[in-house]
């Protein structure tokens, strides 16, 4: 479901609190598609609060920038890039490169030398697992070096359009025309390249619209992306589709593909396994009950994070962009 406005001023003071604290080290950037200007909003529309709305999402960008790239090999022609932006893998080989998500812009030459050093063919195909910033921000960059961008058909819609995120009072106008994807699919598709099968799948709305996974059939490797955050509470974007029942059932699809040897790649996160995934899904169930549960004993979204539901866990959990309270007003919201 959509819900076109995030419940108003507390939650959002909150989170852009939260935020703050974290877009210093770039984290929370991570989080933020698009090109980005703020608009006014009626009530909250004046200028301080839209220039400090598009200088938060500058600095975001800058932040992630500052993060290193780093390259680790996951099987034989397949390897991780990590680092300005969400977790992106390549196959190399003589068909050509596929590259899965893109990064941040900024961050684009880097991205192509380090695909230059893996050997093989150039870069042919590029996949988006949907459509936030850190994850298509270097599409426009990928497809003029002749990738053809290859995406779930909300990621194409999201891209091409204007677009908000409420939970943190942000606008964004349309990406440009060459970072949107070329080619779409709805429920899946696959791609035979380099001795490889790639399988592409839509998950049904969990971290937003647009997501789905990719595996690679031979290699035995799975890339989640953000519909896993490895080791943290997770971004659940409630402006594209995005809530806390697609994220577990979104989990469980991801487990019932994969067995203990498989290599998960998060979104954000170091790349884990099925014991790590099986965490973070009961993590989810354990907290949507207990949200749950508030909400049916007629709690009021401030009074059940007043609560500290997820009090045992933020040490856990809650260290990444998103903290135990904002955790919960998430879940709160989109249950
Ligand atoms: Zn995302």
């Amino acid at each position: 479901m959509v819900t076109k406005s995030f419940p108003k001023q507390t939650t959002r003071r909150e989170i852009l609190r939260a935020g703050g604290a974290l877009a210093g080290a770039g984290v929370l950037a991570g989080l933020l598609p698009g090109t980005l200007l703020s608009k006014p909003k009626a009530g909250s529309g004046n200028l301080q609060q839209i220039a400090s709305s598009a200088d938060r999402l500058a600095q975001m960008r800058a932040g992630w920038a500052t993060i290193p790239l780093q390259t680790a090999k996951l099987r034989d022609n397949i390897y991780l890039l990590s680092g300005p932006g969400g977790n992106m893998v390549v196959l190399s080989g003589a068909d050509g490169k596929v590259l899965v998500d893109s990064g941040i812009a900024a961050a684009a030459p880097k991205i192509k030398q380090a695909m230059d050093g893996f050997g093989g063919a150039p870069l042919k195909l590029l996949v988006n697992t949907h459509w936030h910033f850190d994850h298509t921000d270097g599409n426009e960059a990928m497809h003029q070096a002749g990738a053809v961008i290859i995406a779930h058909e909300n990621t194409r819609k999201r891209l091409s359009t204007p677009q908000d995120i409420a939970a943190f009072g942000l606008h964004f106008d349309p990406a440009p025309a060459d970072a949107w994807p070329q080619q779409t699919f709805t429920d899946g598709t696959k791609l035979y390249f380099n001795g490889e099968q790639l399988t592409l799948v839509h998950f049904p709305p969990a971290h937003t619209d647009s997501d789905i996974y990719v595996r690679y059939e031979n290699a035995n490797v799975l890339h989640m992306g953000d519909v896993w955050f490895n080791g943290t509470y997770p971004f659940i974007d409630p402006s594209t589709g995005g809530n806390i029942g697609g994220m577990i059932a979104g989990a469980a699809q991801g487990l019932a593909i994969v067995d203990a040897d498989t290599k998960i790649v998060p979104g954000h996160g170091p790349v884990g396994d099925k014991a790590a995934l099986v965490k973070s899904h009961d993590m989810l169930v354990t907290v949507r009950d207990r949200v749950r549960d508030l909400k049916a004993a007629g709690k009021s979204k401030e009074e059940a994070v007043a609560a500290k539901p997820t009090a045992d866990l933020d040490s856990a959990w809650g260290k990444g962009t998103i903290n135990g309270d904002v955790f919960v007003t998430l879940v709160y919201t989109t249950l």
